[in-house]
């Protein structure tokens, strides 16, 4: 066994390992070292849904999702494992008339930008959904979204990484990174240290964590996410189900229940979310959570009332202090990448792990992606200083502090 690679992928969530996919399919000796199972971490604790309408208007994020979702149609065939893909309407429940004319101004840019979005008023609402308690609502935005099977879509794409050549190593956590000067020149295991000419940290919420092991901070914090999946019932429910107010409910506050819920291919509703604001890198569910979530299903969709849930679990889920993702080299080393932080990542995942793997072998890739680049959270006053005891050139905008996670 060598342990010398072209890349090494730390973190075996959905991001890694389609990268690692990508990378292998180009050719690339790839090795990939997850802490725990494969996509054991947000990816397997996710809803499954590819998100259309509820993300960031730029055109780079409109692009991601248009050419996303065109990729997932064909990604079964692609990968050679199928994962539960299909389209699926996708209904924002509106309670007030500023969000009225919100959602209305975003359906007609997502509507311009290929992504068809309607305004329903409550009598079409009752109309899409005849089961749904619509009282306080005034209607609802629907478009077509797609759902899949994330643990399926995670093994798919392992599977696919494999067959290409990929070394995929699970349970294998990154204990440290050895830097000299400006690069990363082994990454360690507790039982063995891998080199390679680039190191791409992929870690979801964990990545501030594993980006200090080489020195660096990196802006990314995290919300602690409980949900829960029901036993398989039948049930006259043809839409995914979110509230609109999901950001403005948990933003601000160190508890809230903003219900959702969508329905997998068994007939078992998977409910989110029950958010916590706290520091901790954890995995735990908490008794006000799973009750102020069943609570409000039942109050939405009262034929619920009986029905048995099944299993709960919490996990933290990654963001930047800016909600865009971050992607690119970090500044003061020069072969470490990072990419954490999607907002619609099952929806750009396709697309956005070729261009990765791309952007890591030094291609030209279709697209700029330096919106997303870590350069922005870089210092504006003097010196940029992303690393410990480094000095870099000086760029703009945020100051790191601003969104440094605390864990
Ligand atoms: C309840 C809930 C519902 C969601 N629903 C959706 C949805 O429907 N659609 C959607 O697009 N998104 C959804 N999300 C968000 C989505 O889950 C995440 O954006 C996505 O899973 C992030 O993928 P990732 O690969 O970046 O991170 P992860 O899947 O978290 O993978 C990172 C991995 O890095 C590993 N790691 C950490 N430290 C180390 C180390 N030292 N060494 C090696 N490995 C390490 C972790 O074990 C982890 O598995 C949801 C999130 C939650 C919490």
């Amino acid at each position: 066994m060598t342990n010398r690679y072209d890349v090494i992928i730390i973190g075996g969530g959905m991001v890694g390992l389609s990268t690692a996919y990508h990378l292998a399919r180009r050719g690339a000796r790839t090795l990939l070292l997850q802490a725990d199972d494969l996509g054991g971490g947000s990816s397997a604790a996710c809803s499954g849904r590819a998100q259309v309408a509820e993300g960031r208007l730029n055109p780079l994020n409109l692009r991601l999702i248009t050419e996303g979702l065109t990729r997932l149609e064909t990604l079964e065939e692609e990968l050679g494992t199928a994962f539960e893909w299909r389209r699926t309407g996708f209904l924002a429940l509106i309670n007030s008339q500023h969000l009225w004319d919100e959602w209305t101004e975003r359906s007609q840019i997502l509507t311009a930008a290929g992504i068809p979005t309607e305004m329903l008023d409550q009598a079409a609402l009752r109309n899409a959904e005849p089961h749904l308690n619509t009282a306080g609502f005034m209607g609802a935005a629907h478009a077509r979204e797609g759902l899949l099977n994330p643990f399926l879509f995670c093994w798919a794409y392992a599977k696919a990484a494999r067959r290409h050549g990929a070394a995929l190593r699970p349970r294998t956590p990154v204990t440290g990174m050895r830097v000299e000067g400006r690069r990363v020149v082994a990454v360690e295991t507790g039982a063995a240290r891998y080199q390679a000419d680039r190191v791409a940290i992929m870690c979801g919420a964990w990545t501030g964590r594993v980006a200090r092991m080489a020195g660096v901070d990196v802006p990314i914090r995290h919300t602690h996410a409980e949900a829960f999946v029901t036993e398989p019932m039948a049930l006259p429910l043809d839409n995914t189900i979110e509230l609109a107010n999901f950001y403005e409910t948990i933003h601000g506050v160190e508890q809230a229940v903003s219900v959702g819920f969508s329905r997998d291919l068994r007939g078992a509703l998977v409910v989110t979310e029950a958010v916590t604001q706290t520091a901790e890198l954890h995995r735990k569910t908490a008794a006000w959570g799973l009750a102020g979530m069943a609570a409000d299903l039942v109050k939405l969709y009262p034929a619920l009332a009986g029905v048995r849930v099944v299993r709960a679990w919490g996990i933290p889920t990654p963001f930047s202090s800016d909600d865009e993702p971050l992607v690119g080299w970090l500044p003061g080393r020069d072969n470490l990448f990072v990419a954490a932080a999607f907002l619609e990542t099952i929806t750009a995942v396709p697309v956005v792990s070729d261009w990765m793997a791309g952007m890591i072998l030094g291609e030209a890739i279709p697209a700029d992606l330096s919106p997303f680049s870590p350069i922005r959270f870089s210092r504006c006053s003097g010196n940029v200083l992303c690393c410990r005891g480094e000095v870099t050139s000086p760029l703009q905008h945020k100051s790191l502090s601003d969104g440094l996670s605390n864990d």
